[in-house]
């Protein structure tokens, strides 16, 4: 069984994620979506926040599945026997952090490899901060996130404004 492994901080998971995420469950038998707990990264979600609205939209997709991890991701990777981890590539800019990362990976775990998805271009500018930036104002993510966490979404980051 092919095992990947998609992870990410998914703050929140935004269409361009679930892009990637639907494009590699047809590559592999099954697809972890892997939540990065990570203190020092101060999300505006929390990661059981995180993890509840990934499940909900990926729930129609009956090979994926979705886990918070923390520590190494190479130990993550050996942990759930697999030998892949899939990352989505937007533009240049992406390329030098995860060329580092995945050469790091495969150093801390040899059997494990690095395959990059090329965005699909209607969301080659689509991050999750892009998405907080605006909802933070009060305006319309709808284009950006999926529908069933849009509102949640939204409202979660427009009332922290008022805060
Ligand atoms: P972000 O950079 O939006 O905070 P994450 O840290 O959650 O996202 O990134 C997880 C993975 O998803 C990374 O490999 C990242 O390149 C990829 N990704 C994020 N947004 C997009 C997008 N719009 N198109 C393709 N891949 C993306």
């Amino acid at each position: 069984m092919k095992i990947a492994i998609c992870p990410g901080s998914f703050d929140p998971i935004t269409l361009g994620h679930l892009d990637i995420i639907r494009r590699a469950a047809l590559l592999f038998d099954r697809l972890i979506v892997a939540v990065l707990v990570n203190p020092g990264k101060n999300p505006s979600f929390t990661a059981e926040e995180r993890l509840d609205m990934i499940r909900r939209v990926v729930r129609d997709i009956p090979n994926v599945e979705a886990e918070c991890f923390d520590g190494l991701l190479a130990d993550y990777a050996r942990l759930k026997g697999a030998h892949t981890i899939v990352k989505g590539l937007r533009a240049v800019t992406d390329f030098e952090y995860e060329f580092q990362m995945a050469l790091i990976n495969r150093k801390l775990n040899p059997d494990t490899d690095t395959v990059f998805l090329t965005t699909s271009s209607q969301y080659m500018y689509l991050s999750s901060s892009m998405v907080k930036s605006i909802a933070c104002f009060g305006g319309d993510i709808a284009d950006y996130v999926p529908e069933c966490i849009c509102g949640e979404i939204s409202e979660r980051l427009s009332k922290r404004k008022d805060n």
